[in-house]
């Protein structure tokens, strides 16, 4: 903030509105100033916030921004920074309206976000638990996937399961491809039914307690082809180097690279489509990518993921992912899941 000369910074986004207050409600707003923190809601929250929220809590009657405009003035701040990516226009004119002339809004990007991307041991905790309904859910649906099994029913039975396993929701929509459609890296499960000599691509995360998991595994319907192995030897391959890349004060570039290089030697650059990977916690996607131009150096703490993929349109795609822990040596794999090509 004070690289920034704001003197206080609104928060809206809603993952970091929970992670500064707790707050899990759908309509909340943090303004921080160097001595107090405000929390603003609508009357529908009123108890919970007031029991449970450590700021000055605020419930309004009016829009949130109009009231958190009212203590701007009251305590004559003049620069208020805002979250560019995460105030909509509307409120933005109203607030500017409200505040009127003389107190400026200035836009200052990932002060919570940097925060949030080095996870506390509690917040670890938590995280292992998300991965641990991950892999259990995973293994539960995976003895009842056989030929004729629509895709969506595969994704409509993992959800089930994490939820039955404490997961209050799937971290994002679960993704079931088979056959050709593996090589679609977000497709959304169809209607389509999975054959006989077909791949499988599964990727999926639980959110639980706030905090979520990622994973991807494939399998096989009977025994792979030549060429189907060769290809899942060579993600597999591109995923060990990512993840043995991982390491405190390693830009994530270089994670990225190691996995990529793999990939090359195998002819397999151009099929590998998509970023390495990225940082998770109360968000499925936030800091830091793992991505080529990306020169966030790892930290101990953060929680990423490492998925190499690769796609190859007609024929199918593989990706790998595990939800990994930066650690003070190296890192910590956290998805027990076992990588080897399952055969069903
Ligand atoms: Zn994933
Ligand atoms: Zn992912």
């Amino acid at each position: 903030m004070a690289s920034h000369k704001a003197e206080a910074l609104l928060v809206s986004s809603p993952a970091s509105v929970r992670y500064l207050t707790g707050y899990t409600g759908s309509n909340g707003l943090v303004l921080i100033t160097p001595l107090e923190s405000y929390f603003f809601t609508d009357p529908r929250y009123a108890t919970d916030a007031q029991a449970n929220i450590d700021c000055k809590v605020h419930i309004c009657r009016k829009g949130l921004f109009e009231e958190a405009a009212a203590v701007v003035k009251r305590k004559h701040l003049k620069r208020i920074g805002f979250e560019p990516s995460w105030m909509q226009v509307e409120p933005f004119e109203k607030l500017k309206t409200k505040l009127g002339t003389g107190i400026k809004l200035v836009p200052v990007s990932g002060v919570v976000e940097n925060l949030r991307a080095v996870k506390s041991p509690a917040e670890i905790a938590r995280i292992r638990a998300a991965v641990s309904a991950n892999s259990e859910a995973f293994r539960k649906t995976l003895s009842r996937v056989k030929p004729g099994v629509r895709e969506m029913d595969v994704a409509a039975e993992l959800d089930f399961q994490m939820r039955m396993l404490g997961a209050e929701k799937p971290a994002f929509e679960t993704i079931v491809a088979s056959g050709a459609r593996t090589a679609l890296p977000h497709a959304h499960p169809t209607s389509k039914k999975i054959e006989a000599g077909e791949l499988l691509l599964i990727d999926m995360g639980a959110t639980l307690d706030g905090y979520t998991s990622d994973m991807t595994r494939m399998a096989h319907l009977g025994a792979p082809s030549k060429r189907t192995i060769a290809l899942y030897k060579a993600v597999l391959a591109a995923q060990l180097a990512g993840i043995a890349a991982v390491k405190p004060g390693v830009p994530v570039s270089r994670v990225d690279a190691a996995a990529r290089e793999v990939l090359k030697r195998h002819e397999l650059d151009k099929a590998f489509v998509h970023s390495t990977g990225h940082g998770l916690g109360l968000e499925i996607h936030e800091g830091p990518r793992i991505a080529k131009k990306e020169k966030t150096k790892l930290r101990a703490g953060m929680v990423i993921t490492i998925e190499p993929g690769a796609y190859i349109e007609g024929f199918g795609g593989v990706r790998i992912e595990d939800t990994v822990l930066v650690t003070e040596t190296g890192c910590e794999i956290l998805t027990p899941t076992s990588k080897q090509l399952i055969e069903i």
